[in-house]
């Protein structure tokens, strides 16, 4: 692989890529990873149905080194009854392993941090994050240790757990998780995986914008929205997109990215709307939808330069729209977003009533999980029939033939 150098991205200093490294030694600023991609053309791309078809542009350099669960590869499908919104996709992360686009990230980031020689690994996690990497470790033969808030899903608990993760609960939020990680990492030789500190989890989810692009046939759309907690999401599509400009595989013109934050935790909406340049931490969080609730995201500062250069901006979504956003996915379009991607939708709307979005614009929704691994918010009720009561009449059935 043509990986040639780290670089921080905040003071620009170059670190070693074949050594195991979090945050840059200069300043702490997040690493991302540099390739020689001169010479690099589309005939590069694998035959893989996952996100190693893309090693040619991945950092991990010995195939043997991968780890696999048959993460990405998944369908961009069109949503075809949204008015006003001609020409829009679904992309559904929904379908990866552990059922989270977090799936991407562990597996590019625990390969490479295993070929780089980690034999211990630990993160903070609102939940998903735990068990893609738990998952991922467990394939890999990597011991792991995970810290989620107390009130993370059973879910996501029942998960790490399965995988043999040493998984514990904080009383608090992902901030006071991470506090914890880093300084058991710091004492005890573990490779501190924190969401934008270590350099490997934004390669893996890169992949999402090279799958984008393949499949609309080396055209970008116009804009892709994405639900925003840590934000690796965004600053992984803004480095791939870059990335397939210099390769020469598309067009010039780039892709606007919109990110997408829950109303009861907003500090990157807050941030870019003040025209700042880093967010401050959100006081007061008031949303129970997991990956949102990241009230000081470490990258922030990332983020919010990936909005500006790429001509995008930040949108929040009070959470009632949220969950009607989910509601209207699952019965007009087939598909049980989690509240996060279905966040996008509801965003998508608020930015074509405010003339941002026009109706010809190509727009990608990024659906970053399965609804399957949340609790539904009420559990309905069905009508209870007896051992031999025929089915009721329905109203407005069409005939059978
Ligand atoms: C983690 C997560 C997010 C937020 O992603 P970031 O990269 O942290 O911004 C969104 N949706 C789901 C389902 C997640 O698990
Ligand atoms: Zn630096």
């Amino acid at each position: 692989m043509p990986l040639s150098h780290l670089e921080c991205a905040q003071c620009g200093r170059r670190h070693d890529p074949d050594r195991l490294q979090t945050v840059c030694g200069g300043c702490g600023g997040t690493l991302l990873a540099r390739y020689d991609l001169e010479g690099i053309g589309r005939e590069a791309i694998g035959t893989d149905r996952s996100l190693w078809r893309y090693r040619a542009v991945l950092p991990v350099r010995g195939r043997e080194a991968e780890v696999s669960l048959g993460e990405g590869w998944t369908p961009l499908l069109p949503l075809l009854r949204v008015p006003g919104l001609g020409r829009l996709w679904l992309k559904d992360e929904g379908c990866n392993p552990t059922g989270t686009f977090k799936a991407r990230g562990a597996a590019v980031g625990l390969a490479r941090a295993r070929e780089l020689g980690a034999r211990h690994v630990a993160l903070p996690t609102a939940g998903n994050a735990g068990g893609a990497w738990s998952a991922y470790a467990a394939r890999a033969g990597l011991a792991i240790t995970v810290v989620m808030p107390a009130d993370a899903t059973d879910a996501a608990k029942a998960e790490c757990a399965a995988y043999g993760a040493r998984a514990y609960a904080v009383d608090g939020l992902i901030g006071d998780a991470g506090a914890l990680v880093g300084e058991a990492a710091r004492a005890r030789g573990w490779f501190d995986a924190s969401t934008l500190r270590e350099p490997y989890r934004v390669e893996g989810k890169k992949t999402i914008a090279y799958e984008i692009a393949e499949a609309f046939g080396w055209r970008l759309p116009d804009a892709v929205l994405c639900p925003v907690g840590g934000g690796v999401g965004v600053v992984a599509l803004h480095k791939a997109f870059a990335e397939l400009r210099a390769l020469g595989w598309v067009p010039g013109e780039g892709v606007r990215l919109v990110a997408v934050q829950s109303a009861g935790c907003a500090p990157v909406v807050r941030a870019f709307a003040a025209g700042a340049e880093r967010t401050e931490p959100w006081e007061g969080v008031h949303t129970d939808i997991g990956g949102l609730r990241v009230p000081s995201p470490f990258g922030g500062a990332l983020v919010l330069r990936a909005l500006r250069e790429s001509g995008g901006t930040a949108v929040a979504v009070a959470d009632a729209d949220i969950h009607g956003a989910v509601r209207e996915l699952a019965a007009t379009h087939g598909i049980l977003a989690c509240p996060e991607g279905a966040a996008t939708l509801a965003a998508a709307r608020m930015l074509r009533a405010a003339g941002w979005l026009r109706e010809t614009d190509r727009v990608v929704l990024l659906n970053t999980g399965s609804g399957l691994k949340y609790p539904a918010p009420v559990a309905p009720r069905l009508p209870v029939l007896g051992r031999r009561e025929p089915l009721p009449a329905e109203a407005g059935q069409p005939p059978l033939r």
